[in-house]
């Protein structure tokens, strides 16, 4: 029987960085496809469409190395208005991925991320056109973390 990628992205899975259990139940990570560790924030490296892209499903750890915001579709809105987004970094072949995060990540990992972004990456994520944010982002960082809603004015 074929296994649909909404089957894959659903099961629990035990992380591959840090070896925890993680439920991947929608209940506990208020997101529907949990991808990451909410505790290491690591993942594994498999495409969406695996079954027809095998080039894709290497499998490998991917470690998160940098914090972004999801384009807004209005390309004269102003660059930061989006959803914060992990990027992660497939250790085995180098792969960007952009991921959402999940409610009960943990926080002073994310902001981790901020801060420890490998000296590749901006060349790497320009190519991709990914906005890495920075420590001068901090506040917009933690506004999203923390929940207190900075409105543009
Ligand atoms: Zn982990
Ligand atoms: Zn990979």
């Amino acid at each position: 029987m074929m296994r649909t990628y909404f089957d894959d992205f659903n099961a629990d899975f035990t992380c591959k960085n840090c070896g925890r259990y993680v439920s991947a139940r929608t209940a506990v990570s208020g997101v529907v496809n949990r991808n990451h560790c909410p505790y290491c924030l690591h993942s594994r490296h498999v495409d969406l469409f695996e079954a027809g892209d095998r080039l894709c499903a290497c499998k490998g750890v991917m470690a998160p190395v940098g914090l972004t915001v999801k384009r807004s579709r209005d390309k004269y809105a102003r660059g930061l208005q989006g959803e914060l987004m992990l990027v992660h970094r497939c250790q085995t072949c180098g792969g960007l991925s952009i991921n959402r995060i999940a409610a009960d990540d943990d926080s002073i990992r994310i902001l981790e991320s901020l801060s420890q972004c490998p000296e590749n990456l901006l060349e790497q994520s320009q190519i991709h056109e990914i906005q890495i944010l920075t420590n001068a982002d901090i506040a917009l960082v933690e506004s999203r973390l923390y929940g207190t809603q900075v409105l543009a004015a």
